[in-house]
C-alpha cells in the first residue's frame, strides 16, 4: 500500500497532513510512504527528515497523486488535480464537503473515496481524530496573540514607579474550544476577560478560567443542539445577546468572537452600532469571518479600520502556527487511518459508526445524505 504527502497548494497554507514523526507505525506496517518535495519545509519537517524516517521523497506531484492509495491531506486537492487520484484511493482531510461540495466531484467520479475531517461525528471514541477541536484550540490561542500585537496597549497590570496600567479587557464571544482557549491565553497574559455563550454549560468552564460569565435570559428557550454544539436561534434571541454583546463591546479593549452553528452561516451578533461604540484603538478580530463572520462589518480575509476599530478576520490562524497545528492534525489523522488500515491493508467498514459520519463519497456516490442533497440535481421550473 502506497500512502501519498502532498505539498498543500492552497494559497496561505503552510500545514502538512503528516510529519516525519507520524510515519513510524506506518512504515512497521510494512506502508510505503512517498512525500512531495518541500511539503513539511512550514511545518519545520524538512526533505530529509522524511527520507529519515523512511519516506521516498519526489518532487513529481502527478505521480504521486496518480500513485497513492490513501492520501491524507489538509485541503482538498484541485479539481483540476483531481483526474489524476489513483481509482479507488482513499482521500483524508478537511475537504469542505458542506460548503464546497462540487470541488470534490473529479474525485467523486474516479472515484475516490472521501472522508472528511469536519464530519467526524463528535463521540467519545473519536475525541483523538477531533480536528475541528485541535484547529479551534491553535486558533483561539492565536487570535489573542494577533490582538494583542494590535492593541496600542498592554495586556498586564503593571505597578511602576511611573504609575499604574490597567489590565486589558477581553470580551471573549461564544465559549466553545477556541473561545476557551483564547480565554485561557488572555488570562494567562494577565487580561481581566469576560465571556459570552448561548450554551449555558459553557458558563461553569468560563468561570474556571477565571472569567466573568455574562448570562442572558433567553426566556428559557432550548439553545443546546446534537452534540455539544449550539443551536441556531431566532432573532428575538439573538436580540438579546446583540444588546449585551454591544454594551459590553463599549468598555473592552479586545473582543473575539468564536460563535458557530454547525452547518449555518455565522450568527451575526454585532451590529454597525455596536463596532462604532467601541474605544478607538481596540481590536475586533473575528475568527467566525470562514463561516461570515459575527460581525456585521466584517469582510472575511481583510483588515479595516473603522473609526479607529481594528476589525481582524482571518481565515486561516492555524495556518500561522504551522509547527503545532501540524503536530496536532497529524495525530488525529494517525488516529482516523488506524480506523481504516489494518495489518498494511485498507480495509474499510462503512458501517463503523465514525467512518460511515465522516464519508463523504464511495464507489462513485455521495454517502453522506447532506452532500447528496446539495449535489442533486435541482428540479426544472415551469
Ligand atoms: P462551534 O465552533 O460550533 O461554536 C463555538 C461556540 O459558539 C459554541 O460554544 C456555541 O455555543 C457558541 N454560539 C453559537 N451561537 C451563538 C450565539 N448566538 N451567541 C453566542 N454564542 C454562540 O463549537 P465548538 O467550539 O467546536 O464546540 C462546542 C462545544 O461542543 C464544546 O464546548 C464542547 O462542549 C463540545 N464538544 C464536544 C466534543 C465531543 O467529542 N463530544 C468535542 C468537541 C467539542
Amino acid at each position: 500500500m502506497l500512502l501519498g504527502i502532498l505539498k498543500e497548494s492552497a494559497p496561505g497554507e503552510t500545514r502538512v497532513a503528516l510529519l516525519p514523526e507520524s510515519l513510524k507505525p506506518l512504515i512497521a506496517q510494512g506502508i510505503s510512504v512517498i512525500v512531495q518535495s518541500g511539503a513539511g519545509i512550514c511545518a519545520g519537517a524538512s526533505d530529509k527528515a522524511y527520507v529519515d524516517a523512511g519516506a521516498t521523497v519526489t518532487a513529481d506531484r502527478a505521480r504521486l497523486l496518480g500513485g497513492a492509495d490513501v492520501l491524507p491531506v489538509v485541503n482538498a486537492p484541485e479539481l483540476a488535480e483531481q483526474n489524476h487520484l489513483k481509482a479507488g484511493c482513499v482521500v483524508i482531510g478537511f475537504l469542505r464537503p458542506l460548503d464546497a461540495p462540487q470541488a470534490l466531484a473529479e474525485a467523486m467520479a474516479r472515484p475516490a473515496t472521501l472522508f472528511s475531517m469536519e464530519l467526524v461525528p463528535r463521540i467519545s471514541r473519536a475525541q483523538t481524530m477531533d480536528a475541528l477541536s485541535s484547529m479551534a484550540t491553535v486558533a483561539g490561542y492565536k487570535a489573542v496573540i494577533l490582538a494583542a500585537d494590535r492593541l496600542p496597549r498592554l495586556f498586564p497590570m503593571l505597578m511602576t514607579a511611573a504609575g499604574t496600567i490597567p489590565p486589558a479587557r477581553v470580551f471573549v464571544i461564544g465559549a466553545g474550544v477556541a473561545g476557551l482557549q483564547a480565554i485561557a491565553t488572555a488570562r494567562r497574559l494577565g487580561a481581566v476577560v469576560e465571556a459570552y455563550d448561548v450554551r449555558a454549560a459553557a458558563g461553569e468552564q468560563v468561570r474556571s478560567l477565571g472569567a466573568k460569565f455574562l448570562d442572558v435570559d433567553l426566556g428559557g428557550i432550548s439553545t443546546e443542539g446534537g452534540g455539544g454544539y449550539a443551536a441556531e436561534l431566532t432573532e428575538e434571541a439573538l436580540d438579546r445577546g446583540r444588546d449585551l454583546i454591544a454594551r459590553t463591546a463599549a468598555h473592552s479593549d479586545v473582543v473575539i468572537t468564536t460563535a458557530q452553528v454547525p452547518g449555518r452561516p455565522a450568527p451575526r451578533l454585532i451590529r454597525p452600532g455596536a463596532v462604532e461604540s467601541m474605544r478607538p484603538g481596540s481590536v475586533l478580530l473575528d475568527l467566525a469571518a470562514p463561516a461570515g463572520g459575527n460581525c456585521e462589518l466584517t469582510k472575511p480575509g481583510i483588515e479595516q479600520n473603522i473609526g479607529g476599530v481594528t476589525l481582524l478576520a482571518p481565515l486561516n490562524l492555524p495556518a500561522q502556527v504551522p509547527v503545532h497545528a501540524s503536530q496536532l492534525y497529524a495525530r488525529n489523522i494517525l488516529n482516523f487511518l488506524a480506523l481504516i488500515v489494518k495489518k498494511g491493508e485498507l480495509s474499510l467498514d462503512l458501517s463503523d459508526e465514525i467512518l460511515a459520519g465522516a464519508c463523504v463519497a464511495h464507489n462513485g456516490a455521495p454517502v453522506n445524505p447532506r452532500v447528496a442533497k446539495l449535489l442533486a440535481p435541482t428540479p426544472l421550473s415551469d
